[in-house]
Parts: structure tokens; C-alpha cells; sequence
């Protein structure tokens, strides 16, 4: 069994700018966590956990995320090396993401799945009326694990005898019922795709008791081309081949690995194109003074205590609708899904497909302007469909492209592959992905 400083002496080769901050008497602290610390990726390791002795053989998913990845910019764009993987397994034209279509609820859905509603981080930002508080996904409250519900795939995997190690998965580090992946990283901007890859290809060649089962990384910059250039930019271009490169130097390793080795490779939504004079400002319609706001952007929720104030903003923005439909929380939609009532605003106002919702005294100085791209729209508009691929060694190759199916089927899909399971209940369903598992 290897002992901590060794799991710490692993790393170190790995990433060879590592400084360690483990307690300066070299023994591990009270709960046998240790700190590794490069300038930018901040990984916690348990150091003290092994895979049981049964588990050595078994599967390995690593679970890769683009985030704000559009489905069709596999055609639009023609990355070689997703082709390549996509035809060596299996591919979709376009998962749907859950709604609404932002990034922190749709990463937790691909790792619990369940719906936003059901995991509990409903959006980016939003209110909880019975805790009387703010959930922000750019705050601290993001990483409170209390917001967090279902079980998380690192959990599961965990519970079953075997190692998870994550890197900036949303969630992987807020302890989620108290409990952790083996290694997780909480997110950094400042570690590059290069990195986020190196640190999965590092983790494979830990020993067999050490070796992770289920790994995850999360890949950001298509995201951050889309929001600031927008989906059909020579930047988003430039990130997606790129992130094509990165993803195509892992599937290469995995090729010459004797692993039995399978790639996921997911995005949490796409992207639409903004437009600076198609800019909604809902405090022009009604009064909305006192109320709180979920995000901004492709819809809001609406928060307020008085039932007056809500009933009265409705009606005004009832009268007013043009490019938005405005719905009061017993009147949303059944597709979307939102029937989490302490957490669903009291008024939700979705724009119509690149229309963006905001306020003036957001930003009152000066002229509000919009970046190139966003979402959140629902996912009946094909430019928020995401990118699913799988490959491996357990994964039969592409017959058909596999069509509309949700991304909460891609967590019982990750549980088969590896051979876990929960007695936690979620909403996805093992029968959509089901078939494309090979069995030993
Ligand atoms: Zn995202």
C-alpha cells in the first residue's frame, strides 16, 4: 500500500511545478487530507485510499466536459479528432441539456442524473425561499455542499470500492452528503487545457491499488470564446481546434494504453449569437423594484414576497409581451421541468432564441452591451443542444447517431460502464444508453 508521501511523489513528477504544503512534520493531518498546490491547479487528496483488491480489472471512465460546446460545431467546425473518436464509438448530433441550459445545473446533471430541479442548483444564480438565501455559482454559496442533492458519480464510484479523482467538475468539491472523490481540484482559470488533460494521463499511470476508475476534467475555453466572440467566431474556431488537439492527445494515450479504458466526452449546452439591439429591459414594463433576480440574460426568474407585487408585475408584462413570454410559477411549462418550489421564482420570463433579458439599473451609466454569445434559451432551439461522444473498451462502435435523448441518461450510461450502482434514486434511465455497452 503506498503510504502518503507517496501518492504526494506521484504528483509531483506529474506536475512538475508543484509546491507542497502538507504539514512541515510530514505527517498527514487529522482527517489524512493532503494539499498539492501548483501555482494555479489546487488538488486534495485522501491519501489514505485504495482501490479494493476485487476492483483492479474493472472499467475506467474518464469523463471529458466542453463546456458551451454546440452540437452542430462538430460539422460547422469538423474537429479531426472528436470525428475520429465519435466514429470509433458512439456519437449524438445534438444531447439535450436539461433546462435551464447553463453550466452549473447541467454539469451536475451529467454526474447525478437527475434534473436541476431534483439536484437542487437550479441555476447559476437563484433564491431559496425557505433558506432565505442566494445560491451564486461565482460565489461562495457554490461551494456550500448543502445546496447539492442527489449522488454524484465520484460518490457512487466511491462507495463501491474503487478511486474517483476529479478536476473542476462543478460540485466534485463541495462534499457532497460529506463525502469526496479521492482527488479533486476546485476550478482555476488560470490552468490551461493542456494541464487538464496532463493530470488525467498522469493519474492513469498511478499503480493498480491507486490508479483512479473514474476520472473527470473540465475544459473551459469554447465557453469563453462563445460568451465573448460569439458561436460562428474565429475564436471559437481557434478554441474548439484546440480542445480537439488536447482531447486527441488523451485518445492517443488511451490507444496505446492496455487499460480498459472509455471516453466520455460531453458539453453542458451550446451557444446563440447575442444581438446589441435586441436587448429586453424588463424594468421598462413594470415596476420591479424589490424584486430578486435569478441570472440575467436568455430568461430570469423573479423573486418577491408580497403576492401583489408578483401578480401585478405579471399583469404588466403580460400586456407587454414582445420576444419573451412571461409564465407565473404554476403556469411553467411541464417541459422544463422546474418543479422545485422553493427554489423556482414566483415569475420566470423567457426571451425568445437570442433576445437577452437584463435591467437598466444593472448597469446604469453608461449603455448596457451584451458579449457575442449566450445561453439558457430552452433546448427546443437546436443551438443550445450539446456534444455527446463515447469510445472505448467498452463501448460498441457508431452505428447510427444516437437521436433525442437527455443528458440525465448519461449518468446510469457512466454507472454500467463501470459496474456501480446507487440506491439513490435520479431521473435518467440505463435503457437509453444501454445497448451500446458491450458485455464481457
Ligand atoms: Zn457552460
Amino acid at each position: 500500500m503506498n503510504s502518503p508521501r507517496a501518492l504526494i511523489a506521484l504528483s509531483t513528477i506529474a506536475l512538475t511545478a508543484f509546491l507542497i504544503s502538507c504539514g512541515k512534520d510530514d505527517k498527514p493531518k487529522p482527517d489524512d487530507q493532503v494539499r498539492v498546490r501548483e501555482a494555479s491547479l489546487n488538488l486534495t487528496c485522501a491519501t489514505d485510499r485504495t482501490n479494493a483488491p476485487n476492483t483492479f480489472e474493472r472499467p475506467i471512465v474518464i469523463q471529458v466536459s466542453l463546456d458551451g460546446f454546440r452540437a452542430d460545431y462538430m460539422q460547422k467546425i469538423n474537429p479531426p479528432n472528436l470525428n475520429k473518436i465519435a466514429k470509433a464509438g458512439i456519437y449524438s448530433p445534438g444531447m439535450i441539456p436539461s433546462y435551464p441550459t447553463h453550466t452549473y445545473p447541467n454539469h451536475f446533471t451529467l454526474v447525478t442524473g437527475r434534473t436541476p430541479s431534483h439536484h437542487g442548483i437550479l441555476s447559476n444564480v437563484f433564491w431559496d425561499e425557505a433558506r432565505k438565501e442566494k445560491y451564486d455559482a461565482f460565489g461562495d454559496s457554490s461551494g456550500d455542499g448543502t445546496w447539492y442533492q442527489g449522488d454524484p458519480i465520484w460518490n457512487v464510484v466511491e462507495k463501491n470500492g474503487m478511486i474517483a479523482h476529479t478536476n473542476q467538475w462543478v460540485g466534485s468539491e463541495v462534499h457532497v452528503n460529506g463525502q469526496d472523490p479521492t482527488c479533486y481540484a476546485p476550478y482555476s482559470s488560470k490552468v490551461n487545457t493542456a494541464q487538464r488533460v496532463n493530470i488525467v494521463m498522469e493519474w492513469l499511470k498511478l499503480p493498480a491499488e491507486k490508479r483512479p476508475h473514474y476520472i473527470n476534467t473540465y475544459i473551459a475555453i469554447i465557453d469563453s470564446a462563445g460568451h465573448s466572440a460569439g458561436p460562428n467566431s474565429k475564436e471559437v474556431r481557434e478554441a474548439v481546434m484546440e480542445a480537439d488537439r488536447e482531447v486527441g492527445r488523451l485518445w492517443d494515450f488511451i490507444q496505446k494504453s492496455d487499460l480498459p479504458i472509455n471516453l466520455v466526452i460531453t458539453s453542458d449546452h451550446g451557444m446563440q449569437e447575442n444581438f446589441q439591439d435586441k436587448i429586453i429591459f424588463l424594468g421598462d414594463k413594470t415596476n420591479l423594484s424589490g424584486f430578486k433576480w435569478s441570472d440575467k440574460g436568455a430568461a430570469v426568474m423573479l423573486y418577491h414576497d408580497d403576492e401583489a407585487r408578483v401578480q401585478q408585475a405579471y399583469k404588466d408584462l403580460k400586456a407587454k409581451e414582445n420576444n419573451y413570454k412571461v409564465y407565473l410559477r404554476n403556469e411553467i411549462p411541464a417541459e422544463f421541468k422546474l418543479d422545485n418550489p422553493d427554489r423556482v421564482g414566483d415569475l420566470l420570463v423567457i426571451s425568445e432564441l437570442g433576445h437577452y433579458i437584463t435591467d437598466r439599473t444593472f448597469n446604469p451609466n453608461k449603455p448596457y452591451r451584451v458579449g457575442g454569445g449566450s445561453h439558457g434559451w430552452p433546448a427546443s432551439n437546436k443551438a443550445m443542444h450539446a456534444l455527446f461522444i463515447a469510445a472505448g473498451t467498452h463501448i460498441t462502435k457508431r452505428r447510427a447517431p444516437i437521436t433525442n435523448f437527455s443528458n440525465i441518461d448519461v449518468y446510469p450510461f457512466v454507472m454500467e460502464l463501470l459496474g456501480v450502482t446507487t440506491a439513490v434514486p435520479f431521473d435518467g434511465t440505463a435503457a437509453t444508453l444501454h445497448p451500446f455497452i458491450l458485455q464481457d
